[in-house]
């Protein structure tokens, strides 16, 4: 068992009635004992208790501090970024998905010069962070693909992360060296019955193999290691739980790296008409970001175009610290692929213009570009000097 499933199933996390129990007990007054913590730092107790029906009243009083530690570690900055489709073939069967191999829908790879076409547009937009997203495609999203795509967009982007299956910890060390400086990779739920239910077949269905892959691109040195729940899959409250352990053990472990957490809900999807038990309210959305903002106070918090605008305008003044925008969800999508299918409906379709100027009537910065590879370059020795 790897360390992190050793983790998790020593909290027993699919005891739900136990855990449900537990986050029940709590007080509204043992909630505001722990809103006087103001450390930003990880307890599974003290998010146990933000995360618990007790600080349902507490929710403004958490967007205060969520407000103050968010710009006091991040400033007053939300970095805006672009997804890049780049194949929307896959051999797995997730049955949320649009993008699942038993859908009739015809599917669309783009090669290296259709992606930098894409890509083209999105930087005349403005954007220098790129995150190029994928289906399960081995046998054409290759790492030599991504290398020469990274290759093509380093001169573009100054920072390029992926979305993609889970690779080998050599293969995720060849495109961390070809420029892809970080990855995210959704455990999407971590309820072992709940993850079987809706991934029924491909590889994605070992649900530990998926577990260990921040692992692997964690000590392949990449920057960036995003982790995030398909919210309405399972119970959220739990979810939480243990995408919080599972990112404390990461950032113990890998503490030069940042985490950040993403919260994907579920949106409609083309040949998708499946009931989902678990659906996340904004409300309850707004609990999980808030409580996992006040305990873990230098990660990234991220909100894509899945949310409504005005949604995404209100966290944009608390807890965010980096958005999507204009974003296309389909192979193609920027350059004029209408004809290619999508993984699922964005809600907020404003232009990348239109969100940087919400960011700016917000009170914060939309950044562009958060980062330079000038950074990590080898040091230029100083010129001699003559006493
Ligand atoms: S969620 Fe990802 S792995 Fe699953 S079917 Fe969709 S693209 Fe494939």
């Amino acid at each position: 068992m790897t360390p992190v499933a050793s983790t998790l199933s020593q909290l027993r996390l699919d005891d739900h009635a136990a855990w449900s129990g537990r986050l029940d007990s709590f007080t509204v007054d043992q909630v505001r004992q722990v809103l006087d913590d103001a450390s930003g730092r990880y307890t599974l107790d003290k998010l146990a208790a933000l995360v618990s029906p007790a600080a349902e009243p507490w929710l403004e009083e958490m967007a205060r501090l969520a407000e103050q530690l968010t710009a006091r570690r991040f400033g007053r900055t939300i970095q805006l970024y672009a997804p890049l489709y780049i194949s929307n073939a896959c051999i797995n069967s997730c049955r949320y998905c649009g993008f699942n191999r038993t859908h009739h829908s015809p599917r669309t790879r783009l090669s290296i010069d259709q992606a930098i076409a894409d890509a083209d547009i999105l930087a005349a937009e403005g954007f220098r962070n790129i995150l190029l997203v994928s289906g399960e495609d081995p046998s054409f999203v290759t790492v030599d693909y991504l290398c020469d795509l990274a290759a093509r967009l380093r001169p573009r982007f100054s920072t390029i992360t992926a979305e993609i299956y889970p690779l080998l910890q050599k293969q995720y060390a060849t495109i961390a060296r070809a420029g892809i400086d970080g990855v995210t990779l959704y455990q999407e739920s971590y309820d072992r019955p709940t993850y079987a239910r809706w991934h029924p077949a491909g590889p994605k269905s070992d649900y530990d193999a998926r577990l260990d892959a921040p692992d692997r691109f964690a000590s392949a040195s990449m920057r960036r290691l995003g982790l995030g729940v398909l919210l309405g899959l399972g119970d959220w409250r739990i979810e939480t739980l243990a995408l919080a352990e599972h990112a404390n053990y990461l950032a113990r472990r890998y503490w030069q790296a940042q985490v950040s957490f993403s919260f994907p809900r579920i949106r409609p999807a083309p040949e998708v008409a499946e009931q989902y038990d678990h659906l996340v309210s904004d409300r309850q959305l707004v609990q999980m970001m808030l409580a996992l903002r006040l305990c873990f106070a230098d990660a990234g918090i991220v909100l894509s175009t899945r949310e409504s605008p005005g949604f995404r305008d209100a966290l944009a003044r608390i807890c965010v610290t980096s958005m999507s925008a204009g974003s296309r969800t389909n192979p193609g999508g920027y350059s004029g692929r209408p004809d290619s299918t999508e993984q699922f409906a964005v809600h907020d379709a404003r232009t990348p213009a239109e969100v940087a100027a919400m960011i700016r009537s917000a009170g914060r910065d939309p950044v562009w570009k958060d980062w330079d590879a000038a950074f990590t370059a080898p040091a230029t020795p100083a010129p001699a000097t003559h006493v």
